[in-house]
């Protein structure tokens, strides 16, 4: 077996501003720890998110040039339906500026007061915007997908069981929609099997409720179940895509990852009276229904990357490159939530540093190391993140602190994960001298996007 090598050659570059752990050590105090208050420009690799940050092909930025601005019935608007439809053998496409748009669309419609959405794991934004409508998000992970050291093959799996319970115990009729994330990003990059999206959809069709897919990374989990599922081997990603698609009565997607471009959604439909509500929202708040929230260009690029990311080289090299940086990490010593995931790797900074307690934020010390040592942004999916206040003004803090290195798609190279790697034996070698952090200022809402934070001792 030869290097899985990246797919493509380099044709524009972008340069990288170089910095020492001198001026990183000043940037960081100025940014009062916190990765999302650091300016992009003093980052060296940056891993803080999948979404939005991927490298378009020569063919999509061609298409850009191709894209028709006509205010009604633009081509591109045809060839993004055809292409949209083509996968997902929905009758109704309807473009959105990004991920959330379509989902705010969907349960102003469908939400409301008195209403439940179960999904395997709700991402942020849709149980967000689920419980804006008035309805309550209900999240149905398999256990296994809940422990990290547990190795198991489709960790992203709805637990069927339980959903249906809750279903005879809620009231069917209560139950609008039942959503399947894939891969399941708050899981961990976790897939779902096609045995179980096929399970799901077989209980639900007793109950009548129809199944959606927040389909975000849909090509990424249809070569895992090429990879790992029996009978799915010879199958084209394609061919797996539209069987995963087949199971279900709507999707919501954000074209920002697995579309592989830098903006960009949609809400598919089959249903024709829902689809009629949801154009009429689209227009007072996104725009006319052949090009909702985005340009004519944009919608060449999604066509085009959408054939693109469904290519079998392109998904060799995306979970090869994701699953080689977790096991060097692991080989170095640095717990992570196993297996790796199709988009990210997610270090265990509750094992990594036990002697700091979550209530010290382990997580945000992983981070402010890993931009110190090497310009490295990550992220903190921990007590930073999902942490909140008794009535005491104790934290209470998730079941897991973690660290998420998301790994942009077509961006880096080995070589460029190899430098992670080695500041990651750095990271290792310092970890008995790292220190807890301290919460200086914080907002009501969303607070990991704007804390300020301070190191203790
Ligand atoms: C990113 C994401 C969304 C939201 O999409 P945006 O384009 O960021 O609005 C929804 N669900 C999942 C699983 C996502 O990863």
């Amino acid at each position: 077996m030869k290097t899985i090598i990246e797919p493509f050659k380099i044709k524009s570059v972008e340069p990288i501003r170089f910095t020492t752990v001198e001026e990183r050590i000043e940037i960081l105090k100025q940014a009062h720890y916190n990765p999302f208050l650091i300016r992009a420009d003093d980052v060296l690799i940056d891993l803080l998110t999948d979404s939005g940050t991927a490298a378009m092909s020569a063919k999509q930025w061609a298409g850009m040039m191709e894209g028709d601005e006509s205010y009604a019935g633009a081509r591109s608007f045809f060839r993004f339906e055809k292409a949209v439809q083509d996968l997902t053998g929905m009758k109704n496409i309807i473009p959105t500026h990004q991920g959330r748009a379509a989902e705010k669309i969907l349960f102003s419609i469908i939400g409301g007061a008195g209403k439940f959405i179960p999904n395997n794991t709700h991402f942020d934004t849709t149980r967000a915007n689920v419980e804006f409508s008035g309805a309550v998000a209900e999240d149905f992970l398999t256990e296994e997908g809940k422990q990290p050291n547990v190795i198991a093959p489709f960790k992203g799996n709805m637990n069927i069981p339980a959903l249906e319970a809750f279903i005879q115990k809620t009231g069917a009729e209560n139950i609008p929609v039942c959503f399947i994330t894939v891969t399941n990003n708050s899981g961990g990059g976790q897939p779902v099997s096609m045995q179980n999206i096929r399970d799901t959809k077989a209980m639900l069709k007793k109950y009548g409720i129809p199944l959606f897919l927040d389909a975000c990374r849909f090509a990424e989990n249809a070569y895992f179940i090429k990879k790992r599922e029996k009978g799915y081997e010879h199958k084209t990603p394609k061919e797996i895509a539209q069987e995963m698609f087949s199971y279900a009565d709507g999707v919501t997607m954000s074209a920002k990852k697995d579309a592989i471009v830098n903006m960009g959604g949609f809400l598919a439909l089959n249903d024709d009276a829902l689809a009629l509500k949801a154009r009429n929202l689209l227009i007072v708040t996104e725009g006319f229904p052949t090009y909702g929230g985005l340009s004519g260009r944009d919608l060449e690029a999604i066509s085009q990357g959408l054939e693109e990311v469904l290519d079998e080289h392109y998904l060799t090299y995306r979970l090869r490159s994701v699953e080689y940086l977790g096991n060097k990490l692991m080989e170095i010593g640095i717990p992570i939530l196993q297996p790796p995931g199709g988009h990210a790797i997610y270090i265990d900074a509750k094992q990594f540093l036990p002697n700091i307690p979550p209530y010290q934020y382990p997580g945000q010390a992983v981070v402010c190391e890993l931009y110190k040592i090497g310009g490295i942004r990550s992220v903190e999916i921990g007590s930073v993140m999902f942490g909140k206040y008794d009535e005491n003004g104790k934290v209470i803090s998730p079941p897991m602190e973690l660290v998420r290195l998301a790994i942009p798609r077509r961006v880096y190279t080995q070589s460029h994960i190899d430098y992670v790697i080695e500041c990651a034996v750095e990271l290792f070698a310092n970890r008995s001298s790292l220190v807890g952090y301290s919460i200086t200022y914080e907002a009501p809402q969303l607070r990991h996007f704007t804390a300020h934070f301070e190191p203790l001792g």
